[in-house]
């Protein structure tokens, strides 16, 4: 057993574990980041990403301050719109349906735009999301909701841009290397015990950063705390999230927190691999629902697809996905949307149908009662109120009436040739459940006293999302806390 001695060894290798080396370090500390993955495939869910960053801004020049590459002709057609505190506040409650940890909910929103600015100081440059979050609207862009920026080259360019900071910054970084265990002493959280191999190793330090993540690439986790059926959804990001750091803090008596019970899964192609592919990290997005029919195995409607943006919905859709017969669901369209179909939808390797009549269409699509689909076509279609103008860019409130399940917007008839069908199954993104922080992101035990010498930030904190999530909160939520972490812990361990 090598006897190493760092001040603050971070967890994981994501987004959330090199904010918080980044931001230890910067406190002076010595740091140690501990990857399971090899060098290659480092980085985590967070180089699966898009790289949004949910934010609050007030317009154009919040936005210039954060993407100074905009120019005056950029900001001339296009309105950023606001994403004011309250907005933010508005989202994060009611998505949840208000369980969300206000404390931490405050941390959050109160701390997106500062963390955004350190982080472009770290060395991440940030754009506007012309391609996924605007659309151009009676010849403006318009931005809707809180998205408006991302990292240059996405996730893959995010977690690049940090390791290469952390580099410069002589933060150690050892791959291949799984945290197993967490040392005590008298005093608190002393190190962490590792496997490189099948090799054990002892690694000290006066602070641990835990931000390995979630349990979602954990199938028997999956299916103990999500409930049965899960087991079998493909995992949407990396292999190595399999529970570790919340298990290490559970054994030294830290308090679970949050929706054990929930997580973060959507429609996905469904026959992509087991795990997500880092080379491909998107090609099994299946996001354009908005705009189609889902019928299930019996022909049926089973949700609205139009309730809201895409991103109000679709964290939540991959469960009731899982949920039907079989556990896959159609995505039905007509010629007049697929010219709006995401560019994943013409990727090599999705699971699609094309025909110029329905009853061809119906015949194609595997395991789909015939007679059913057709009378549900039939049924939607003439629920259309059609003289409501269909409108991709707004909620449009074309709906329809008097069905059981009514859609609320985007409703547009199935009835212009040729029709295409894509089939998915349930993605698992992350799981909600985790262990509960205090603001300061200390490690808290049953009574709500921190364990000391423990930190935590990223997708292994609980309380923070119940039922759904809004859309690119994860990578700002991951910044803010690990951020946070970093500091909190280096303050630690240097007093020490
Ligand atoms: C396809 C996809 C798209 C997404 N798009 C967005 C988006 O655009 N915006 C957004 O905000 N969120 C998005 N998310 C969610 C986002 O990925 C997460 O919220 C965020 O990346 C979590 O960061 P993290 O650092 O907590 O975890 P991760 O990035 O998953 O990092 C966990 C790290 O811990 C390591 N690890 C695990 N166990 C151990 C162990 N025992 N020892 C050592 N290391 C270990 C892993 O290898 C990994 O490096 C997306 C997720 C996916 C899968």
């Amino acid at each position: 057993m090598a006897d190493q001695t760092y001040d603050v060894i971070v967890v994981g290798g994501g987004n959330a574990a090199l904010c918080a080396a980044l931001s230890a370090k910067e406190q002076g500390a010595s740091v140690l980041v501990l990857e399971r993955a090899p060098e290659e495939t480092r980085g985590g869910n967070s180089h699966y990403t898009g790289g949004g960053f949910r934010i609050v801004h007030h317009g154009a020049d919040d936005i210039k301050a954060v993407v100074p590459d905009l120019t005056d002709e950029e900001i001339a057609k296009t309105d950023f719109g606001e994403y004011s505190r309250d907005q933010y506040f508005d989202d994060l409650f009611s998505i949840t349906q208000y369980y969300i940890d206000p404390d931490l909910a405050e941390v959050i929103v109160d701390n997106s735009f500062d963390t955004v600015q350190w982080l472009r100081s770290q060395g991440v440059r940030f754009l506007a999301n012309y391609g996924r979050q605007a659309f151009n609207h009676k010849g403006k862009f318009k931005f809707f909701g809180g998205v408006v920026i991302y990292a240059n080259g996405g996730g893959a360019g995010l977690i690049e841009s940090e390791y290469e900071c952390a580099a410069k910054k002589g933060i150690d970084v050892r791959y291949k290397t799984r945290a197993i265990e967490l040392l005590e002493d008298d005093e608190g959280v002393a190190g962490v015990r590792v496997t490189v191999g099948r090799k054990k190793e002892d690694i000290h330090a006066k602070a641990v950063v835990l931000a390995s993540g979630g349990f979602e690439a954990n199938r028997e986790m999956r299916t103990k705390y999500l409930g049965p059926g899960f087991d079998q959804a493909k995992v949407r990001g990396t292999r190595y999230n399999t529970g570790d750091g919340i298990q290490m803090a559970l054994d030294i008596g830290a308090q679970s927190y949050g929706q054990w019970s929930g997580c973060h899964s959507v429609a996905w192609e469904r026959y992509a691999p087991t795990f997500g592919d880092p080379n491909e990290p998107h090609a099994g997005y299946r996001h354009s629902y908005p705009f189609s029919i889902m019928v299930n195995s019996e022909g049926k409607r089973f949700l609205d697809e139009g309730a809201d943006f895409r991103n109000y919905t679709y964290a939540k859709y991959g469960r009731v996905v899982l949920q039907q017969p079989g556990s896959f669901a159609w995505q039905v369209f007509d010629s007049q949307v697929t010219h709006l179909l995401r560019d994943e939808y013409k990727l090599r390797g999705a699971t699609k149908v094309k025909a110029d009549t329905l009853e061809e269409l119906c015949d194609k699509m595997q395991d789909v009662d015939f007679q059913n689909f057709l009378a549900t076509v039939k049924e939607y279609n003439a629920a259309v109120k059609r003289d409501v103008t269909f409108d991709p860019n707004i909620k449009d409130g074309r709906c329809t009436e008097g069905l059981a399940i009514d859609k609320t917007n985007w409703a547009n008839p199935i009835e212009e040739p040729p029709f295409e069908a894509y089939s998915v199954g349930c993605g698992i993104t992350f799981t909600f459940g985790g262990l509960k922080i205090d603001t300061t992101t200390r490690v808290q035990d049953i009574e709500d006293l921190e364990i000391p010498g423990l930190y935590a930030a990223g997708e292994l904190v609980g309380g923070l999302y119940y039922n759904n999530y809004p859309g690119s909160t994860g990578l700002m939520a991951g910044s803010v806390f690990g951020r946070i972490a970093g500091r909190e812990a280096g303050k630690f361990a240097l007093a020490k």
